[in-house]
């Protein structure tokens, strides 16, 4: 089946809802996502967006934390654009209907929290539940607009461009491209449908999936990091993964996030004697940024051994812990632990992705009718490191800004240039006999990854990611092309991609730098590094 419409956004996390709901105003939309729409790193979001909205902060102290976390890769103008225009996109939400947290004394003021890295109190959230608290109204939203169709359990497989052709094992884009639209496979059908369209939006969310250990939910695999590599756009900076210092340590607690706001609230880092190890590492001992933390706990259990380490603020009032974050407070309690009584085992896990798409001021990528916005994007804001809470910010200046450019380039934009898209050639006709090598490949490629290229990295390690996945890519493109396709299928592909696209980068980055740690550089090198690491997809003809 073929779906023609004005705009296609694939993601229902804050960046495609946001933009959905801006041009919806002026034309058709299709938004669609690949399970539930609330299933996103959105809707997990504990801590809250950043923004200068205290009496004593001020724009230059937030672009100057902002620049100093990126470690010498932000770029200037787009963080004084995203930090001037954080307020306005905040009162926005507000506007919608978000409830952010009023501050304890009764006033009408916001709450506004701290968190590592940042100078003041500037983190707006709805109590520990930020994420959800936005998705839901953005949701809403979206489902009674008319002139929104959502789609879920909806995949996006692949762009369409202009000069695709997809080919038994082999898709070729030029350069100077056209986005027409995406193949998107119906999951409970398994049908796959063509959407074509006039503009496309890649709000896919980020890539937690290609490690073993993550704090993201099961839809993070990087599909449009993937999908617009494949397509021929320019991809940039994969090798800055952030770590998240603190998930909660429990074999049954897939992917629970102890909030840097605990931290930010006085929680302290100990190991299992007790020591408060942050001392050694950094003078902003535990409100230290994340890289700094991160590699701090991974060089505790290396040298230790030991499975954890843990996050102690049993020295702060209880009723004030469990009403400051009811959700961490309740999750702990439902895996046997009382934060309030006794510290909580945590362990790093990968969080956010500083790298993606290579985008401009207005979220558009180099292939002409394609934006990228939100955590698949790279735009310029987190440079080798983000700070703590700067993705929501950045997911909705950039979905605002993008939405008014493609609503301008709408009018300027004629879909047949298109022409009649081909339909989707299922070249493979034959439902696997071998789950096992979808399922066996997903867990050698998150297993090496978080081994070989996780939080300190060294040559010989990044050799033999590279040389893994080399050959894990063959058996990926031989099975994908002789079986009928599955979202599993879809996403091991993705993330072999992502896999080797942030390999390629470690190796290339000489240095290290923010979230980068090579053990053969351990010193940043301005002379030749000062610089975005950008990787195109060799053309094929
Ligand atoms: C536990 C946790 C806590 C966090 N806390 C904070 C915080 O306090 N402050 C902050 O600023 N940031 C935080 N972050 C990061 C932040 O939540 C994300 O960067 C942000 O929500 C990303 O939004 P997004 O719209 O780009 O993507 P997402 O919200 O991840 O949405 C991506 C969407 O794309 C869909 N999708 C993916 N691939 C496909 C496909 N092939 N076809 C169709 N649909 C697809 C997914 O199903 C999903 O709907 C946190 C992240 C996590 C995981």
């Amino acid at each position: 089946m073929q779906y023609d419409v004005d705009f296609l956004v694939i993601g229902t996390g804050i960046a495609g809802l946001t933009f959905a709901l801006k041009v919806a105003e002026f034309g058709q939309v299709a938004v669609i996502t690949k399970k539930e729409a609330a299933e996103t790193n959105t809707n997990y979001a504990q801590g809250g967006i950043a923004s200068v909205l205290g009496k004593y902060d001020s724009f230059e102290l937030h672009v100057r934390d902002t620049l100093q976390s990126g470690d010498g890769l932000c770029k200037r103008d787009v963080v004084e654009m995203v930090v001037r225009d954080g307020p306005t996109r905040i009162r926005e939400l507000m506007d919608w209907g978000v409830a952010f947290s009023r501050d304890h004394t009764g006033s009408l003021e916001l709450d506004l929290g701290l968190e590592g890295g940042h100078s003041h109190k500037r983190i707006v959230h709805a109590g520990d539940f930020t994420g959800q608290v936005i998705e839901q109204v953005l949701l809403e939203r979206v489902r009674s607009h008319g002139n929104i169709g959502l789609f879920e359990n909806h995949i996006a497989v692949d762009l369409i461009t202009y000069s695709t052709r997809v080919k038994r094992g082999t898709v070729t884009a030029a350069h100077e491209d056209l986005c027409c639209g995406a193949y998107v496979l119906a999951t409970e059908t398994n049908e796959v449908h063509t959407f074509r369209t006039k503009l496309t939006l890649l709000a896919t969310g980020g890539a937690g999936k290609v490690y073993l250990y993550t704090s993201n939910p099961d839809v993070a695999t990087g599909d449009g990091i993937s999908m617009a590599y494949r397509a021929g756009a320019l991809v940039a900076n994969l090798e800055f993964v952030q770590f998240h210092p603190t998930c909660l340590y429990h074999p049954e607690a897939k992917n629970f996030l102890i909030s840097e706001a605990v931290r930010g609230e006085g929680a302290i880092l100990v190991d299992l004697r007790g020591r408060a190890f942050m001392k050694d590492y950094d003078s902003k001992q535990d409100l230290a940024c994340r890289d700094v933390v991160a590699r701090a706990i991974d060089h505790e259990l290396k040298k230790s051994g030991d499975d954890c380490v843990f996050l102690d603020i049993t020295h702060k009032e209880a009723d004030f812990v469990s009403e400051r974050f009811p959700n961490i407070y309740q999750k702990c309690l439902s895996f046997g632990t009382d934060m309030t009584k006794e510290p909580i085992p945590v362990v790093p896990a990968a969080h956010y992705m500083c790298g993606g798409v290579l985008v401009d001021m207005d979220g558009k990528t180099d292939i002409k009718r394609l934006y990228a916005v939100g955590e698949t994007a790279c735009t310029g804001l987190h440079g080798a490191n983000r700070l703590a809470s700067n993705s929501l910010l950045e997911a909705l200046v950039y979905a605002h800004r993008a939405a008014e450019k493609a609503v301008k380039d709408l009018q300027s934009t004629d879909m047949e240039v298109c022409g009649d898209l081909p339909p989707w050639d299922p070249l493979g006709t034959a439902d696997s006999d071998e789950a096992i090598v979808v399922s066996h490949n997903w867990d050698e490629i998150r297993r090496f990854m978080w081994n070989y290229v996780g939080i300190v990295r060294s040559n010989k390690r990044l050799l033999r990611a590279q040389h893994r996945i080399e050959n894990i890519q063959k058996e990926i493109h031989e099975y994908y092309w002789d079986f009928r396709i599955t979202s599993d299928l879809i996403e091991l592909r993705n993330i072999a991609t992502l896999a080797e696209l942030i390999i390629q980068g470690a190796i290339l980055r000489k240095e290290s730098r923010g979230l980068h740690y090579n053990i053969q550089y351990p010193e940043k090198d301005d002379r030749f590094w000062l610089k975005d690491t950008i990787l195109r997809r060799p053309f094929v003809g």
